[in-house]
């Protein structure tokens, strides 16, 4: 069964062709695929673009399909070679409930924004994102990488995150002041990279940490209480 989450009604569920009923037979008499560029453009393609029907909500989902003659004659099946689906859905980053919700909304834009190669969106909002961190955690400084310094320094993100953060500033992009300048794949993937690192550092490590030593002292509580109750 071929089944993928829609990108109109947001449901995981079965695709099917435009004339197959769910149990795979046909409501039309002749069998068709609906698959592009067609017939006559025949051996001039990288990989086919084929339309599917949500069960669901019956609307069209596109799904990208490479087929080499190698598969085609070893007989695998569609669903083998569906390489993803059309239009491309940003799924984001959940983060931990230790992170601030504005926080948590920002990074969660900066890496849809990666996930679908708005590349130069996504670094302007990782960037202000670490800024709006940094800048509750420190306002004594005005430089954003002076202020990371400090925070390592006094232990709230670790020396590792300050350094990634350093050499980002080493790299001498500036698209944070120049719009238009273009950015890679790997620069953005960098940055939102450090960001994480940060929110990790942050929020989600001290919340582990809180929730390691609840989880102890429970314990503890709880041999003391049977160690009272042997000595009864
Ligand atoms: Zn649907």
């Amino acid at each position: 069964m071929i089944a993928a989450c829609c990108w109109h009604c947001r449901q995981f569920v079965q695709m099917v062709r435009p004339d197959e009923e769910v149990d795979g037979s046909y409501i039309s008499s002749g069998f068709h695929m609906p698959l592009f560029p067609d017939c006559r453009f025949s051996g001039e393609y990288d990989y086919q673009l084929m339309i599917f029907s949500c069960v669901n909500c019956g609307y069209p989902n596109i799904a990208e399909i490479s087929f080499s003659p190698d598969e085609a004659l070893s007989g695998s099946s569609l669903e083998e070679n569906i390489t993803r689906w059309l239009p491309v859905e940003p799924i984001g980053k959940q983060y931990s409930e230790g992170v601030p919700p504005n926080v948590r909304s920002i990074a969660n834009e900066a890496h849809q924004c990666a996930q679908i190669g708005a590349y130069r969106a996504a670094v302007i909002l990782a960037r202000s994102a670490i800024e709006g961190i940094i800048a509750e955690e420190d306002s004594s400084e005005k430089n954003l990488y002076k202020r990371i310094e400090n925070l390592s320094k006094s232990g709230s993100i670790t020396k590792r995150t300050a350094d990634a953060a350093t050499a980002i500033r080493l790299c001498g992009n500036d698209s944070a002041h120049n719009v238009s300048a273009p950015v890679d794949a790997e620069y953005a993937e960098i940055i939102i990279q450090i960001l994480d690192s940060i929110i990790d550092d942050l929020y989600s490590h001290p919340l582990l940490v809180d929730r390691a030593k609840q989880y102890a002292d429970q314990k503890r509580a709880m041999q003391k209480e049977d160690t009272h109750d042997s000595d009864k």
